[in-house]
């Protein structure tokens, strides 16, 4: 079996309902390794940017407020990359089926999920979908010195001057 790379987000609701001890003791049960992990705040155009593929479905903008936090006025997500043979397949399984109504009852989706009265799957956790969705997924939201192994080609660049966020 091909070792693979996946990320998985924990979802603003996964967060707000303290899943994250929860979803971590499940995904470990994949015996993938977790090779990137952090917390993060989700921009309006990086949200858009990972779910560009349903740009015009109707449940679109509430699912734009869904990540970004606005539905549950937390703003954080979790991510994760986990990596080893069958990955992407693997995590999709204990994630459950994207309607959280069908997911397998013992899935993270099927346990924890639920359907709002919008329609709207407030579904827990994002799991990539496939090998090009992963890599796309990986590169949208890691910078490469984020993640232990070296997953895809990177290059050094020069950074300009600019200005950045610092302690004081
Ligand atoms: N979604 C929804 N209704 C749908 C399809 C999708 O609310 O009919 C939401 C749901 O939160 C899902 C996300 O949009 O996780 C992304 O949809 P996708 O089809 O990529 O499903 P996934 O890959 O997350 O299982
Ligand atoms: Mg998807």
């Amino acid at each position: 079996m091909k070792n693979e790379a996946t990320l998985v987000i924990i979802k603003p609701d996964g967060l707000k309902k303290s899943l994250t001890g929860n979803i971590l003791s499940r995904l470990s049960e994949t015996k993938l390794k977790i090779i990137g992990a952090k917390i993060m705040k989700v921009e309006i155009d990086l949200a858009h940017k990972h779910y560009a593929h349903l740009k015009g479905k109707p449940f679109y903008l509430e699912l734009i407020d869904y990540i970004t936090g606005k539905k549950h006025g937390e703003n954080r997500v979790m991510l994760l990359i986990y990596w080893g043979p069958n990955a992407i397949d693997k995590v999709r399984q204990i994630a459950g089926a994207t309607n959280p109504e069908e997911a397998e009852p013992i899935s993270i989706r099927g346990a924890y999920g639920r359907i709002l009265t919008s329609g709207l799957f407030e579904n827990v956790i994002h799991a990539s979908s496939d090998l090009s969705e992963a890599e796309r997924e990986i590169k949208l939201w890691f910078e490469p010195d984020e993640i232990a192994y070296d997953l895809y080609p990177a290059k050094e660049t020069v950074v300009k001057e600019g200005k950045k966020r610092i302690w004081r």
